[in-house]
């Protein structure tokens, strides 16, 4: 599919699986999907623009590179919180944004609840993290946000979508790349993904 990224890495698919898996309890999921965020920035990182920079050794000039733009992380309350702490780990400098929403339960719409966002998104590279990408409601519902403060360079990370969420996704965003560890089958009429690996909140918390 275009402009979505399948990340079949084996140590992503080993790590998805055990998520998947119901007799993961709520402390070994935390871990294992931090893990599984840190694999999947890489790949979600790669096309980062860099600029030239020269800089010397101890022994001698060397040349390198360096992010143009600083990275903004904009988790998805409440479940982007189990990605967002290990990538961190890996851009210590990030911003941190968050967005809440609300799946209401009859018309599966996104509510929002919460914004925080630096007001101009322009100058950053901007992380979205979303785990679960079900009916693509929150994911256009925080992007629209997104877009709202001016962001130019925005990349999705889900950990599992469906294809009703991508096709949504691409209607309202079409260019927006989004990355992933699995395109799943379908949604069920609670619209939770299928096989998925269930509500990825109440996995993460327990509640
Ligand atoms: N949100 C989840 O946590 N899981 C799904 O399957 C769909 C939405």
């Amino acid at each position: 599919m275009k402009g979505v990224t399948v990340i079949r890495h084996p140590l992503v698919q080993h790590n998805l699986t055990r998520l998947r898996d119901h007799r993961t309890r709520p402390q070994e999921f935390r871990r294992v999907l931090g893990e599984v965020a840190s694999l999947m920035l890489y790949e979600a990182t790669r096309s980062f623009a860099v600029r030239p920079l020269s800089v010397r050794t101890p022994l001698a000039p060397a040349r390198g590179f360096q992010l143009e733009r600083e990275v903004v992380l904009v988790p998805v309350l409440r479940a982007g919180l189990g990605m967002l702490d290990s990538i961190l780990q890996l851009i210590p400098n990030a911003r941190v944004g968050f967005i809440g929403l609300k799946r209401e339960e009859t018309t599966l719409r996104a509510m929002f609840y919460h914004k925080s966002l630096p007001a101009d998104l322009s100058p950053f590279e901007v992380i979205l993290i979303d785990p679960m990408l079900a009916t693509g409601g929150s994911a256009v519902a925080a992007m629209d946000l997104i877009a709202e403060n001016g962001a130019r360079h925005v990349r999705l990370v889900s950990l599992v979508a469906a294809p009703e969420g991508i096709r949504r996704v691409r209607l309202d965003h079409p260019k927006l790349p989004i990355f992933t560890a699995a395109i799943d089958k379908k949604l069920n009429e609670k619209g939770y993904i299928l096989p998925g690996l269930g509500d990825a909140g109440d996995r993460l918390f327990g509640v």
